[in-house]
C-alpha cells in the first residue's frame, strides 16, 4: 500500500456519480458502503486503488468506486487483479465478484489463485441466483432449494466458498453479511490489511429473485465464530496444518446457525516473494512507472527481465 499524497477526508469521496442501477433494497448497497468506509479508515489514496470486476450485478461495483477500475470479462475479475498485482505490487489492490462469476465460470481461476497467494482482496458477492441474467441457480444455491425465479428444485450440490477457499491455498478466508455494515467493514479493513490472498464471502440476499436466503433468513441465523472463542490465526506452517481442518469443519455448518467471522488468517510467504527468489529484480524496479516514448516503447531496456520470465 502507498500513500503518497492526501486521502480524501469523507467516504463520500471514495463514490463516483454513477447512477446505481442496481435494485432497491439489494445486498450490494452494503457492500459499497463497507468497501468506501474501509478504504476511508485505512486513509488510501483512491489513485492507489485498483477495483476489478467480472460480470454479474455485482460486478458492476467498479462504476461505483471513485478509484482505477477495470469491468473486465466474465469470471475474470481475480485474473486481472492479480496481473495489476504483479505489474505494481504497491497498488492495493481489490476484486469484485458474484458467486455465479467467480464460482462458476472463474471457479478455475478461484483455484489458481489460491495457489499463488498474490497480495490482494476478493470480495465474492453471495446470493445463491445468477441475478443479473433473471435469478437462475448459481453455485452457491443450496441443494433442493427453489426460490421463485427457478421453475424446479436445486438438484446440483452447492459449492462452499469457505471450503474451496481453504482447499485452494487462500491464506485470509472469511464471511460477513452485507446488512452488517460495521462487521463487514472490519473485516474487509483485516483482508486488505493481511498480506497475502484475502477471500471475503458476503452474504447478500437478492431481494429481486431469491426470496428463501432473504434478510429475514439470515438475520437470526448468523453468528460471528470468534465471539464464540475461535482463533483464526495461525502463526506458522504447523499451525496452519492443524487450523484448516478445524476451519474446514466449521465451513460446513448450515441450518439453525450460520458462521461468519473470520475462519483463517496465515501469514506466509506471498506470489511477490516468491518471485523474488526467482526473478532477482522483481519488485526492486517499478516497471509500469519506466518512461515510455511516444510510440509506447519503453525507454529504459528491459530485455534482461522479460528473458529472465522465459
Ligand atoms: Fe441485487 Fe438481485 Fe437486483 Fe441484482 S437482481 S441488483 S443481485 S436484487
Amino acid at each position: 500500500m502507498i500513500s503518497t499524497v492526501s486521502p480524501p477526508a469523507k467516504p463520500q469521496s471514495y463514490k463516483t456519480n454513477v447512477e446505481i442501477d442496481w435494485c432497491p433494497g439489494c445486498g450490494d448497497f452494503g457492500i459499497l458502503n463497507a468497501l468506501v468506509l474501509a478504504l476511508q479508515e485505512l486513509k488510501i489514496p483512491n489513485e492507489n486503488v485498483v477495483l476489478t470486476g467480472g460480470i454479474g450485478c455485482s460486478s458492476k461495483i467498479p462504476h461505483y468506486v471513485n478509484v482505477n477500475t477495470l469491468h473486465t470479462l466474465h469470471g475474470r475479475s481475480l485474473v486481472q487483479a492479480q496481473a495489476v498485482k504483479m505489474a505494481n505490487p504497491r497498488l492495493e489492490v481489490i476484486s469484485a465478484s458474484g458467486d455465479g462469476d467467480g464460482l462458476g465460470i472463474g471457479s478455475a481461476h478461484f483455484v489458481a489463485a489460491g495457489r499463488r497467494n498474490v497480495d490482494l482482496t476478493y470480495i465474492l458477492f453471495d446470493n445463491g441466483v445468477y441475478g443479473l441474467t433473471k435469478g437462475q441457480a448459481s453455485p452457491t444455491l443450496p441443494y433442493g432449494e427453489m426460490p421463485k425465479s427457478i421453475e424446479t428444485e436445486n438438484i446440483k450440490f452447492p459449492v462452499n466458498p469457505l471450503f474451496l477457499g481453504l482447499a485452494s491455498g487462500f491464506t485470509f478466508v472469511s464471511r460477513s453479511y452485507s446488512y452488517n455494515i460495521k462487521h463487514l467493514k472490519e473485516t474487509l479493513i483485516r483482508a486488505m490489511k493481511h498480506r497475502g490472498l484475502s477471500l471475503v464471502d458476503v452474504m447478500q440476499p437478492c431481494v429481486t429473485y431469491n426470496n428463501i436466503n432473504t434478510k429475514e433468513f439470515y438475520d437470526p441465523r448468523l453468528y460471528d465464530i470468534e465471539k464464540e472463542g475461535w482463533n483464526p490465526v495461525a502463526n506458522n506452517e504447523s499451525e496452519y496444518k492443524q487450523k484448516v481442518p478445524q476451519a474446514v469443519l466449521k465451513s460446513l455448518e448450515w441450518g439453525d446457525r450460520i458462521p461468519m467471522g473470520v475462519f483463517m488468517d496465515y501469514q506466509t510467504e506471498t506470489y511477490d516473494e516468491k518471485l523474488q527468489r526467482l526473478v532477482p529484480d522483481y519488485g526492486k524496479k517499478n516497471y509500469v512507472m519506466d518512461p515510455i516514448d511516444s510510440s509506447g516503447k519503453p525507454l529504459n531496456d528491459v530485455t534482461d527481465l522479460m528473458n529472465s520470465f522465459s
